[in-house]
Parts: C-alpha cells; structure tokens; sequence
C-alpha cells in the first residue's frame, strides 16, 4: 500500500497540517489529477468530430469547474442549480447540454431563455417542450434495453429503470416532434455508471447507432458516460483500458459517419472518470472501542461527508497517517471504521484491514472527487467540509470554505 500510495497526491502533503489549517474532515482535490483525466476523456478519439461534455452531478465546485471549461470540455447539467453554476464558472449556453429528466415547463425555460438544448426522455415531457418551444431544437434521450454499472441503483437503462424513450417509440417522436415543428437534433444515451470493461459500453454504442439511424438530420449523438475508475487501486483493480477502448469505438463511428453523411458529431459525458480520482477526504480518528468482538475505528468521516459507502455499499480504500507520514503497514487488523452520526449504518469500511490506530491519526478516503461532496449534507447539523486544491505549482489554494454554524441558520433568515 505504501508503495503504491508513493506517486499519489496524498503522499506529498503534510495532511496533519493540513486539517489543522482548514479544519477536520477536509476534501482535497489535485490539479495534476484532474486535467489528466480531463484530457483523456476530452482525447478519447483524435477527431474534429469528437468531443466531452462533464456530468457536473459528479461534482458541482465552481474552480473546477473552470479547469474543466479551460481544458475544453463541455457540461451537461441536470437542473437549474446546475446551470447557474456552470454560467458562474464561463461556460456559455452552447457549451452547456441539458439532459432532464421529469422536470416542470418553467424549468424548460430556464434553459431554453440561456439558449441552451434540452434533452428529453418522454413523450410527455417532449409533448411539453414542444408546447413552449414550437419551432425548435430538441434532443431526446434513449433507453437502448440494457444497462450496466456497479450497482442496482446507478444502472440507468434496460427494462426496469425509469430513464430514457424506447426504441419503439421512435415514430411516436417524429409524430410529436412534426405536430410541434421540432427539430430533432441529437440522441443521448446513459447506461449506467462505472464500468472497468467497455464492452457494455460497446454494445449500448451500437445500439444508439441503430436508433440514430432511423433519424434523419442529426448533428450529434451523444454515448452517455459511466466510465470507471479502479476504486480498489490496492487490491490489483485496473485502470480501463482507454487504449482497447479508442481501438473498438473508433472503427465503429468513422464507419456509422461515413454512411450516415453530413457533420455528424459525436460525444461522451463522463461524470466520474474526470473527478474519482483527483479527490481525497482526509479525517480524523476520534475514538477507538471493541463492542462484543467488532474493533470499531471511531472517525469524523460520516455519511454526511461521504455517502457511497453507506448508499451503494462502495469502497473505497483508505490510508492512515501519523505525524504526517503513512503509518507502515505492518500486523494490520481487521477493523470497522465508521463516522460520527447517530445512525447505525454510519459505516465507512466495515472489515477492513488496517494498521493499529490511535486517537489523532489521520485518515486519507482515496478517490472520493466524484459523487464525494455534491452529495454531503448537513444532516445531524454537522457543517459540510472546506475543498482545498492542490494547484499544479503545490501551492494550497482553499477552493471552498468550510460550512459556519451561521450557515445553519441561512434557510430562516426571510
Ligand atoms: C450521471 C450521468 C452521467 C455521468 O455518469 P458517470 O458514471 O459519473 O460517468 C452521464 N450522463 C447522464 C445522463 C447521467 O445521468
């Protein structure tokens, strides 16, 4: 583990500095990380065509946002808050894609008042565009009939889950889209999140492809995202194979361009993949305690800090320090570690091995920059953490502040 943490970002702050700088827990994020993994996605495939938009759900903080925007990928955003915060961050309207899912009229307008495109995933909710929009440019979302990804919840496509129009109703579309003088043009797909091996991916492709070809027109078709990230980097988990990827993927769209003529455009939405892995949560360990036989490591990482392990049973790995140094891993023992919420399900990494802790150690939470602090709560009144980023000079620069008591008191302030 030691070995393997030598080259990661954690490694080379004094994190015990750290927490006492911006307070215990603490997301840190690294630059380097972060436009690495932008650049794949956004290079995925080497062509004018080709391009990335990010799924800012994963994560909405605004500095990022703009190192995003800086390394030319574009957002799609799922609300309004979404939006708004893309706008603040630079990213014009084109830039912005919006992909909803059961929204209300008034936020169609939202985005349609900042030209932005919308993607629907009904009938009923093309029927209501077309009502507000007569005249204009639509993108509908699919549901190819097969989903994948690492957990029943976050698989968003097949039979089954609630995204998406079927391939069946193609007609039905065309029908509204003619009623309404809507242009159709684009389709989107989702899959589902976090696959380590592409051929899901492959396959969901060629089924968009099938459906786009029964469209006249199209300017983009838009692959969805869900690429993974290897969460258990210390337990032999690999990298996708970005490589076998490109060799697949390519072959299949310079062939479906080519019949299908035109400018076509083609892109993917990847959420995770650019965040996962430049993100860190670092915390502390306040309490050490058997009860009936469980060793139970006591921290102040809880559910409302991070919710993945708790809402999707994930893992993530963990690393320990003291006096700013990884604590050798030697005579490791099988604990739970578990935060400071009065739930029992509060539960970070139930039998984990792990060196010997003490009150005052430090805990690194590795690749928790997606799906890490958008989903953080102030449930039991805890204050949400500060973001700090490690910029590409090793300079810390505090990209959001920690949360006040103050705070708690904002929704009643009218
Ligand atoms: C969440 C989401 C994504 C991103 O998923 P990841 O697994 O984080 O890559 C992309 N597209 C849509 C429509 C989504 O809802």
């Amino acid at each position: 583990m030691n070995q393997m943490l030598q080259k990661h970002f954690l490694s080379q702050v004094d994190v015990e500095d750290l927490l006492k700088e911006y307070g215990s827990p603490l997301y840190v994020y690294d630059e380097k990380t972060l436009r690495e993994r932008v650049k794949e996605m956004v290079n995925l495939l080497p062509y004018p065509w080709f391009g990335a938009s990010c799924s800012i759900k994963a994560n909405s903080n605004l500095f990022l946002l703009e190192i995003l925007k800086e390394e030319g990928m574009d957002a799609d955003a799922m609300s309004p808050g979404e939006i708004y915060l893309l706008e603040k961050a630079g990213f014009d309207g084109s830039r912005i894609f919006y992909i909803c899912n059961n929204v209300s009229a008034e936020e169609m307008k939202y985005a349609l008042d900042r030209g932005i495109l919308i993607s629907v995933d009904s009938l009923s909710q093309l029927e209501m565009l077309g009502r507000i929009n007569r005249g204009g440019e639509v993108a509908l979302r699919f549901n190819p009939g097969t989903g994948a990804g690492h957990h029943e919840k976050v698989i968003t496509a097949g039979a089954g889950t609630k995204f998406g129009i079927q391939e069946n109703m193609i007609e039905d579309t065309k029908a509204i889209a003619k009623k309404y003088g809507l242009r159709i043009v684009g389709i989107n797909q989702h899959i589902g999140s976090l696959f380590l091996d592409g051929k899901p991916f492959i396959d969901s492709v060629k089924a968009l492809l099938r459906i786009a070809a029964q469209f006249d027109n199209l300017e983009f078709v838009d692959l969805g995202g869900g690429f993974g990230i290897p969460y258990r980097r210390f337990h032999g988990e690999k990298h996708l194979d970005l490589q076998e990827l490109r060799n697949e993927l390519a072959p299949l769209l310079l062939d479906f361009r080519k019949q299908y003529g035109g400018g076509l455009k083609f892109k993917i939405e990847p959420g995770r993949y650019p965040f996962a892995e430049c993100g860190a949560i670092l915390g502390t360990v306040h309490a050490v305690k058997t009860n009936y036989g469980t060793e139970y490591i006591g921290t102040d990482i809880g559910f409302n800090v991070l919710m993945r392990p708790m809402l999707y049973d994930s893992y993530h790995e963990i690393v320990a320090f003291r006096n700013n140094k990884i604590i050798e891993a030697r005579d490791e023992e099988k604990v739970t570690i578990v935060g400071n919420i009065c739930e029992t399900g509060d539960i970070l990494a139930r039998d984990r091995y792990m060196p010997p802790l003490q009150e005052g150690d430090v805990l690194g939470v590795l690749d928790a920059g997606a799906y890490g602090y958008v989903m953080s709560s102030n449930y039991n009144q805890r204050l949400r953490p500060a973001e700090v980023l490690i910029t590409l000079n090793g300079d810390i620069r505090l990209i959001r502040r920690r949360d006040t008591l103050e705070d708690l008191l904002v929704g009643f302030r009218f």
